[in-house]
């Protein structure tokens, strides 16, 4: 019996260099409000992704939600169907309507001639989503942006370490959401970051986080709690040693599968767009049913039944979620309707064998007949 492949596999440093890593906590308790970890991590990673400045979360979710408070929007926010339900849930949390733009159907970020029409004097942001460690089309965004003077929050979940015409890519945009959980290219088990230029922001983001405290008896923000504890950030600092490397292995897994799968009738592969140093975290592949004479949810049960798990992500859109219903038609977004259909993410991850993935398009490539 062949083990299981699951569909992502958290990285983990050397345990010895967790340990050591975390020893002189026990001679200082100090475990989470900003201690030393939180700061010699946060300087790391400032260095790592080229950004001026960013704050650390205790996930990605508190980030985005709390940039989105700490700008102060209102309104109306244009954003994407086809993420993870977080990116909505963040904008809905602050009261704020989100307006649904429809995404291109070669990389599956937001289709920005679709912007324009959906703009209101209700809108005050765009809050694209970088996916699958494909970015957007950034200077349209950005060119938009300015000409209706609109705030621009990238969720970058998806794309820590990639960069964008030798730019980081937390650099672009009034602010950018990174996540460190667990499933992400790099992790601090759970953890998040929002990278940003004004140091206004900054200010709004540090007290937000600490329930809106200004000083021991001043509080003047409704914030959260949403801080990085010391142990969070000594496995960033421990992770961070390996991610040059761990990109490349996903790199490798990802050349692997682009042969196995390039050029197959029925088979669409994510685009990368040009200027992109990528980080390969995940592997979409696109399935045209009637050309590949089986569909999406067959193939993640025959994969399924080889304890082969890949997930259908993102499915539903975020506009379909049980607790949006009826609020947004689908109907509008035809192009993302029709990609969360038909999408599956095979397993990635660096130590995923080539073997493996040989053995995983066998079986898709086989499953046609
Ligand atoms: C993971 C993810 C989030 C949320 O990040 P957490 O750290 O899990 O809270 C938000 N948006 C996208 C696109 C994600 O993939």
């Amino acid at each position: 019996m062949e083990n299981e492949i699951l569909v992502t596999r958290s990285s983990m440093p050397p345990m010895k260099e967790y340990v050591e890593e975390i020893q002189s906590i026990w001679g200082s308790h100090w475990l989470t409000n900003m201690g030393v970890k939180h700061n010699k991590f946060e300087l790391m990673l400032k260095d790592y992704l080229g950004v001026t400045a960013l704050s650390l979360f205790t996930n990605g979710h508190m980030a985005l939600e709390l940039a989105i408070q700490g700008m102060g929007l209102t309104g109306e926010i244009i954003t994407t169907p086809f993420t993870f339900i977080s990116t909505t849930h963040a904008i809905v949390r602050n009261g704020i309507k989100p307006v649904f733009c429809d995404i291109n159907k070669n990389d599956y970020t937001m289709d920005v001639s679709k912007i324009e029409s959906l703009i209101t004097d209700k809108t005050t942001a765009i809050v694209p989503v970088h996916v699958y460690g494909n970015i957007c089309n950034i200077e349209e965004i950005e060119k938009i942006a300015h000409k209706y003077k609109l705030k621009v929050i990238y969720d970058a979940a998806h794309t820590f370490g990639v960069r964008y015409k030798g730019q980081g890519i937390g650099s672009y945009g009034d602010a950018s959401m990174f996540s460190f959980h667990a499933s992400k290219v790099f992790n601090t088990i759970e953890g998040g970051a929002v990278c940003y230029t004004d140091e206004e922001l900054g200010k709004n983001l540090y007290r937000l986080k600490n329930f809106g405290i200004k000083d021991e008896i001043e509080i003047d923000g409704i914030g959260a709690n949403a801080k990085m504890n010391e142990f969070q950030a000594a496995m960033g600092i421990c992770n961070l040693k390996y991610i040059e490397n761990e990109i490349e292995k996903r790199g490798k897994v990802d050349r692997r599968y682009r042969e196995n799968l390039n050029g197959i009738d029925g088979i669409s592969l994510c685009h990368i767009r040009e200027g992109v140093e990528a980080n390969y975290s995940y592997f979409p592949v696109l399935f045209d049913k009637t050309l590949f004479g089986i569909g999406r949810d067959e193939i993640y049960n025959i994969l399924k039944e080889n304890k082969i798990f890949t997930r259908r992500y993102f499915y539903p859109l975020t506009s379909c979620a049980e607790c949006y219903k009826g609020q947004f038609n689908p109907d509008e977004t035809p192009v993302a309707l029709s990609i969360t259909n038909n999408i599956l993410t095979l397993p990635m991850y660096a130590d995923l064998s080539l073997e493996d993935v040989d053995r995983i398009c066998k079986i898709i490539l086989d499953s046609r007949n």
